[in-house]
């Protein structure tokens, strides 16, 4: 008898099953929106010119494979919480932001969970919107939280339940931790307004609750750096203190590298130096140090004016493709007169669209029509283009009436 023969199997991953799925298809016509990583206009994945600049750079600048600190480069770090504080957030001049490199955004968010698992001083449970990206709920409940929800999403208005939001977390137990997606919520692309982000920092504020902000978005949802980060900022010109993830997954297109940072904003620089001290013990044991070569790239383009300068450039190029197929999108539906409103595919922002079809739509779409997305009717607006949006929008229209 194997030891491993009451291992019962378990379920697939949600999104990843799509991408079999599509994979299996033989339909020339077949278009994959499930997954969340940025094509170009040929549906192609796109290397962006200044991470190849710099990946250049880098061989002959940094030849040797050395092992990097437990908390990574730390020029790299201090790079990418400039990029999400801003130059003169006051803890960064302060030397008050604890920061270390992490394995992308998935490994900031775990960090953070071990982290506050350990020395949050408070009662350890995490409100997550609903719905959330879907590995939140399994990485902050692997890291020891306990996690909870608050409601997001309004399925009438297909828009934000700006009410249901603000009663939950009003009816949250003070010094609860809140999940706060800091730009182009995934999986809706619905985010507060302005206005709407500075009640919910008074009154996080009033409640005594801890925001952590999850930033994997930084720049990809309205093509501005400084635009995306103006949740985060607010928070902290607020006296806000914040837990942060950053990925450069999708910002630099640097998907398969895991480059990324968590940082905590401390009191001072003295407060800073001990919760390094036990960043680094949490860290240490779950994988020693990170990756070099994403931090590499990423920093040679952070810390260099020129490229810094393109990056930004390829940035908003993303962004706008992905709202030019939106206003595609939008305006196909309407001339197909597609019962519904569809104003939300517009109105909402980042990589993914939630469109509102229900799961028998999306089933007939995948089986008919050779159109993969989640079945949440969740798509992937990178993956439509010049080639694939009249057939998508064709195979929507004839999917609804
Ligand atoms: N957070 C959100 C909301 C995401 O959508 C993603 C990726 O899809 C991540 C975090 C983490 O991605 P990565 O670990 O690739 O940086």
């Amino acid at each position: 008898l194997s030891v491993w023969s009451a291992v019962p199997s378990g379920p697939p991953d949600p999104i990843l099953g799509v991408t079999e799925a599509f994979k299996a298809d033989k339909d020339p016509r077949k278009i994959n929106l499930g997954v969340g990583a940025y094509r170009d206009g040929n549906g192609k994945p796109y290397v962006l010119s200044s991470v190849k600049k710099s990946e250049e750079r880098i061989l002959t600048s940094h030849p040797e494979k050395e092992y990097l600190p437990i908390t990574g480069l730390g020029s790299f770090t201090q790079n990418a919480a400039k990029l999400a504080y801003g130059e003169d957030s006051a803890p960064l001049k302060a030397g008050a932001v604890a920061v270390t490199q992490s394995i992308s955004g998935t490994g900031a968010l775990r960090i953070g969970g071990a982290f506050l698992a350990r020395h949050y001083p408070n009662a350890k449970s995490i409100y997550l919107p609903t719905p959330s990206w879907g590995n939140h709920t399994p990485i902050f409940r692997d890291s020891g939280l306990e996690v909870r929800q608050y409601r997001y999403f309004d399925k009438e208005t297909v828009g934000l339940d700006f009410a249901g939001m603000v009663a939950d977390l009003k009816a949250a137990p003070e010094n609860a931790i809140v999940l706060l997606h800091a730009c182009a919520h995934n999986p809706t692309g619905i985010d507060p307004t302005v206005e709407q982000w500075k009640e919910l920092s008074d009154l996080i504020q009033e409640k005594k609750l801890f925001p952590f902000f999850d930033m994997a978005y930084q720049g990809f949802a309205s093509g501005s750096t400084s635009r995306d980060a103006f949740a985060l900022r607010h928070f902290v010109s607020q006296g806000h203190q914040v837990a942060l993830a950053q990925s450069f997954a999708k910002n630099m297109g640097l998907y398969g590298e895991r480059c990324g940072a968590f940082s905590l904003t401390t009191a001072d620089a003295e407060e800073k130096a001990r919760v390094d001290s036990q960043l680094k013990i949490v860290i240490r044991p779950m994988y020693s140090n990170p990756p070099m070569h994403g931090a590499l790239i990423a920093n040679g383009i952070l810390s260099d004016p020129a490229l810094y300068s393109e990056w930004e450039g390829e940035v908003k190029g993303m962004a706008d493709r992905i709202i030019s197929m939106r206003e595609k999108l939008y305006t196909t539906l309407n001339d197909l007169n597609t019962p519904g409103e569809w104003g939300h595919i517009k109105s909402q922002i980042g990589m993914f669209s939630f469109t509102g079809l229900t799961k028998p739509q999306t089933q007939a779409l995948a089986e008919k029509a050779h159109v993969y997305m989640t079945a949440d009717g969740r798509i992937s607006m990178a993956g439509l283009n010049g080639n694939n949006i009249d057939y998508f929008s064709e195979s929507v229209s004839k999917a609804v009436k």
